[in-house]
């Protein structure tokens, strides 16, 4: 509760911007279909031109390569209408967006961070916990963000007032504000906590962040986008139309066929590979591909989309629908050549992998009847069984998958009640 510091300077800034996260999302189940979008804004709010040029930027990005959901699991929802501007140049200015994760109330644990200079929009997250925030003492910005939201509710461990007069120390040092500490309604530390506009823009700074799942540079203000070519040879949105024969030809010539199932690209956020629906009242059927889907290379799709096929024909019959709430959530104890692969392909480059794996990963919260899972252990096995060529990550993803299912399966049949 020592907190002697007078002047926290934005020193943060990481010149390590990475391109937009080319990676896959984490494998959620099917009752975890997100349905937050990151562009919510309260409409009693009125955003700056310039957040509203940064999400329809966003928003440009993630129909390039997806990252919405992932964000939303990770960090979870910006909200737009507190985030800090700094700066004042129309065209040079940094915005600090706080990202609201509902599990951890009234604090803001994650920054995500947008600099436009020129026509060139750069973008990161940044969390409390990163290194270079902890040992510049800037979490107090995350403090100053989370008691903007939650006044005297926030859960930071410093709480504001207005400062004497802003830019009381010139150009360099701006929009300060007292920062206070109080114990048991004591006020023990008092300091003055100040924004630096020109580190943030300074090219001196050049720490390898870890922490670069959702960040990358694009243009800003129409057309640009950091643009991830598709594998050669995959199918993507735009011709996806023309390889639907081909795709159903080759289901047939591995004994399942989906001549009468039309296979449609996803309308709303949707964070697996992709996933059968059936219209309750013709029990017609439809294969719906998510975003994901379009990063595989054409191995791993044909295998994706033969997975679904032998839903659509094989699957047993559900004797519940409904799923019930684990309280506590059961931990799944992830071996570790599974730990290997999540870290490799699913969570490269993330501060702090385990807490993710050992954590959201493994937390299953909502228990489906066995018959579920006996129809993915099938799928999986089958997909594997007559698809064996695909590419390593796939070949990884797909067993653990199947181990995870497995798992599930098992503890459903000890657990699962109607
Ligand atoms: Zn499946």
């Amino acid at each position: 509760m020592k907190r002697t510091q007078i002047l926290g300077i934005i020193v943060f800034l990481v010149l390590a911007f990475f391109p937009a996260c080319q990676d896959d999302l984490p494998i959620v189940g099917p009752d975890e279909e997100a349905s937050a979008s990151l562009f919510m804004t309260k409409s009693v709010f009125e955003l700056d031109e310039n957040l509203l040029l940064i999400q329809a930027a966003m928003q440009r990005v993630d129909s390039i390569t997806p990252f919405f959901d992932r964000f939303t699991r990770l960090y979870g929802t910006p909200l737009w209408q507190y985030a800090l501007p700094m700066g004042e140049e129309k065209r040079d200015i940094s915005y600090l967006v706080p990202v609201y994760k509902e599990e951890i109330p009234k604090i803001i644990h994650t920054i995500w961070f947008f600099d436009i200079q020129g026509d060139t929009l750069r973008y990161r997250t940044i969390t409390r916990e990163n290194d270079h925030i902890r040992a510049y003492q800037q979490d107090f910005v995350f403090d100053e963000l989370s008691y903007n939201i939650f006044g005297d509710e926030s859960g930071g461990e410093l709480k504001f007032e207005d400062p004497p007069q802003t830019r009381a120390l010139g150009k360099e040092y701006y929009d300060c504000h007292y920062g206070i500490i109080e114990w048991d309604g004591i006020e023990v530390s008092r300091g003055l906590y100040c924004k630096e506009r020109t580190v943030w823009i300074s090219e001196t700074i050049d720490y390898t962040d870890s922490n670069p799942i959702i960040g990358g540079e694009t243009g800003i203000g129409g057309g640009g986008g950091t643009s991830n070519n598709p594998p050669p040879g995959s199918i993507t949105r735009a011709n996806l139309i023309q390889k639907i024969p081909d795709i159903k030809k080759r289901m047939k010539e591995l004994a399942c066929g989906i001549d009468d199932v039309d296979i449609v690209l996803t309308e709303s956020v949707c964070t697996s590979n992709a996933k059968v629906e059936v219209d309750e009242e013709t029990g017609r059927k439809k294969i719906i591909l998510c975003y994901k889907f379009f990063n595989y290379e054409n191995q791993d799709q044909m295998s994706i989309l033969y997975h679904e096929a032998y839903h659509c024909n094989y699957d047993e019959a559900w004797s519940s629908k409904t799923g019930i709430s684990l309280v506590p959530p059961y931990y799944l104890q992830i071996p570790p050549e599974h730990v290997d692969y999540l870290l490799k392909y699913e969570f490269a480059g993330v501060t702090n992998p385990m807490s993710f794996i050992n954590g959201e990963e493994s937390k299953i919260e909502n228990l489906l009847c066995p018959e579920y899972y006996k129809n993915e252990i099938n799928a999986y096995s089958a997909e594997i069984r007559l698809n064996p060529s695909v590419s390593e990550k796939y070949v990884l993803e797909r067993l653990y998958m199947l181990w995870k299912q497995e798992t599930l399966y098992n503890y459903s049949l000890k657990h699962y009640k109607h």
